[in-house]
């Protein structure tokens, strides 16, 4: 078929609401606005059937197709590499389908927004525990398929332990009815998880049952500053203990990320008086009214102070400014986008390997690009760090030096037994640094799943697996 010819059926099929190929620009750039080649068009189906449509005239035609939540990715995944691709947007597809508060569940369509549903999720006293700065655009179908993380997955888990269903469409258009509302369920190989870190390069997600928790009915959260790296982790891992299961969240940032947010972003303030190298968010919740968590933390910030374990520390008296400290951590990437080129890395330690790690791999980098701004924030209780590089002040370019610098944080990191992609996935963009560092053995089992869901390579080919292992 020519691409005429399947452009044409296209529109017959979806209709002038449904089959884009004018005015698309917006679908053809990422959020970082890395660009695709020149595409055939967008699909935007309203149903699962039309997904099935779409998917079976691509492959029979050998026409790829990369599908497109809310495009918040951060690696390239959600837009082709390949001139005359299809981008399948979920757009469309953003019916809440059933909220299920017995079951503690909910059925979805892959295109709702992760804000939209938890908003709905309100009026029920229920909650989707998954946050994130992109909330607001991040799909339901984004987030399974990049198996996001965010700041609650220390109490609550990735998106993988919040799938109890699914629904996908594979890549010749056969659909997977997998939408059962079971935490347990071992009648064979973990389909639904097979899904989740897929990055569109196994099928569709179409719709999905996720598993809900009691809206907390408080929260205190704390701003703390700390000596180093070594304090925070020995400082997290001590409010762990003592809070078990109330602590939702324990986040971090530096001071080059607190620099870089107050400068460029114009209504933050920053509540506490003292300045130090690293900074600590930590919040307990809890769905019942009568745990006293405000308490709680003041008793042990009081005596962690004592013990001279952390420097300061406040501790948010009202919403509005939980809120704000929320805010602080939040719009760490956006401060760092607005001061220019930068480099992002998203990567994994064990926590008590993450002071030495940071030590010996900041030193190093600093010794390959002298002034090198390095801005490291994250999600401190599981070792998820964004070590992100801006270049030295006054210099707007990394030159031929970001791939060597990400060479070396990714060796580093491999070294320190973490992972080189902690919850934003491979994209297209870390492919390479990956299969430099793993195995031939998991390359292989890689690439054999792709094979076996998608032999002819058109579901968002270029990301995760390298095409051409017939040697391996
Ligand atoms: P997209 O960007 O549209 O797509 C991402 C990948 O999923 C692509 O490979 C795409 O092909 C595939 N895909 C999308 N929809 C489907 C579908 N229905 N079926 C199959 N494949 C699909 N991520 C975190 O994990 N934790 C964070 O804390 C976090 N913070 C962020 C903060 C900001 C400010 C930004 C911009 C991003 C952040 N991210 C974070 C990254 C991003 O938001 C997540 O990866 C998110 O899950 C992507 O969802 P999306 O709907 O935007 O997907």
């Amino acid at each position: 078929m020519t691409s005429k010819a399947l452009s044409d059926h296209l529109l017959g099929l979806l209709g002038p609401n449904g089959w884009l190929t004018k005015d698309i620009e917006r679908y053809q750039a990422d959020w970082l606005n890395r660009r695709s080649p020149q595409i055939l068009g967008v699909a935007r189906p309203a149903t699962t059937e039309e997904v099935s449509a779409v998917l079976r005239l691509a492959h029979d035609a050998n026409v790829p197709v990369t599908p497109q939540g809310g495009n918040t990715g951060l690696c390239m995944g959600s837009v082709p590499e390949n001139a005359g691709a299809i981008i399948l947007s979920l757009s469309r597809m953003r019916r809440i389908v059933s909220v299920d508060p017995q079951d503690f569940a909910v059925t979805v369509e892959a295109g709702v927004v992760l804000a939209d549903l938890n908003g709905e999720l309100e009026n029920h006293g229920l909650m989707l525990p998954m946050h994130l700065g992109s909330e607001g655009s991040a799909q339901i179908g984004g987030l399974i398929a990049t198996n996001a993380g965010g700041s609650h997955a220390l109490r609550y888990g990735m998106m993988q332990d919040l799938v109890l269903g699914l629904e996908a469409v594979l890549p010749d258009g056969s659909i997977w009815n997998g939408n059962r509302s079971l935490l347990k369920d071992n009648a064979g190989y973990q389909l639904r998880r097979l899904f989740c870190g897929s990055e569109g390069t196994l099928g569709v997600v179409t719709k999905a049952v996720l598993r809900l928790y009691p809206k907390p009915r408080q929260r205190a959260a704390a701003l703390i500053a700390l000596e180093d790296f070594q304090a925070a982790v020995g400082c997290g891992a001590g409010l762990r203990r003592e809070f078990g299961e109330f602590i939702s969240a324990l986040e971090f940032f530096t001071e080059t990320g607190l620099d870089l947010v107050l400068k460029n972003i114009s209504d933050l303030s920053f509540p506490l008086e003292t300045r130090s190298p690293v900074y600590m968010l930590v919040e307990l919740s809890s769905s019942s009214a009568s745990v006293n968590l405000m308490a709680m933390l003041e008793t042990a910030l009081g005596e962690a102070y004592e013990q001279e374990l952390i420097l300061d520390g406040v501790i948010a008296s009202n919403e509005a400014q939980r809120l704000r400290f929320w805010r602080l951590r939040e719009e760490m990437p956006e401060g760092q986008r607005l001061e220019g080129a930068q480099i992002k890395h998203d990567i994994a330690v064990p926590p008590s390997r993450l002071d030495a790690f940071v030590s010996r791999t900041c030193a190093g980098l600093k010794g390959l690009m002298p002034g090198l701004r390095i801005n490291l924030f994250g999600h401190l209780g599981d070792g998820n760090i964004h070590f992100n590089l801006s270049p030295p002040p006054g210099v707007v370019e990394f030159g031929d030096k970001g791939d060597g610098l990400s060479h070396f944080i990714y060796s580093q990191t491999t070294a320190a037994g973490g992972s080189i992609a902690a919850e934003h996935g491979l994209g297209r963009t870390k492919l390479q640094h990956a299969d430099t560092l793993r195995s031939p053995v998991e390359r292989r089992l890689m690439r054999l799943i792709k094979t076996a869901i998608d032999p002819k390579d058109v579901m968002n080919p270029g990301v995760i697996v390298r095409r051409n292992l017939d040697q391996e």
